[in-house]
């Protein structure tokens, strides 16, 4: 499962032009969706398998995995930080319940807007959305609030 989920950001950095790490985490490329000549496409490694891009020329996010070969499965594994641990009631922080809701609210947003772009809502879409709900509320649990 882990090498399964560390092999998918290098899987897409190798299919990417141009690439440039801008910090822990975080890189920058060529957009292969589009004609890219300055680096618009920016890739964020959450680091549990979970990679983030986002075409700032507008591409959808669906297309940009499909032009290297991804789906959507490869960069939003359902492993959740929450559910890998013992089945006994965890307590984590409320700021990494914050960091979990954020990082599924952007998750949410750019399945919104690929199915806005695209006109396509596939059952996976669907599923991931749903499955993002679920991660926001073991976190809200979790944070004991
Ligand atoms: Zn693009």
């Amino acid at each position: 499962m882990e090498e399964e989920n560390a092999m998918s950001v290098d899987k897409l950095l190798n299919n990417l032009q141009k690439v440039k790490r801008t910090g822990e985490g975080k890189w920058i490329a060529c957009c292969p969706a589009h004609q890219d000549r300055t680096a618009s496409l920016a890739v964020t490694d959450n680091g549990d398998g979970r990679i983030l891009i986002n075409c700032f020329a507008g591409c959808d996010t669906y297309s940009i995995l499909r032009s290297v070969g991804l789906e959507w499965a490869d960069v939003m594994p359902e492993k959740s930080i929450t559910n890998n641990e013992k089945p006994v009631k965890q307590i984590i922080y409320a700021s990494d319940a914050l960091r979990i809701i954020r990082f599924e609210s952007q998750v949410m947003l750019a399945i919104a807007y690929d199915i806005t772009k695209t006109g396509i809502a596939d059952l996976e879409m669907i599923k991931r959305m749903e499955r993002s709900m679920q991660t926001i509320n073991k976190a809200y649990e979790a944070a004991n609030v």
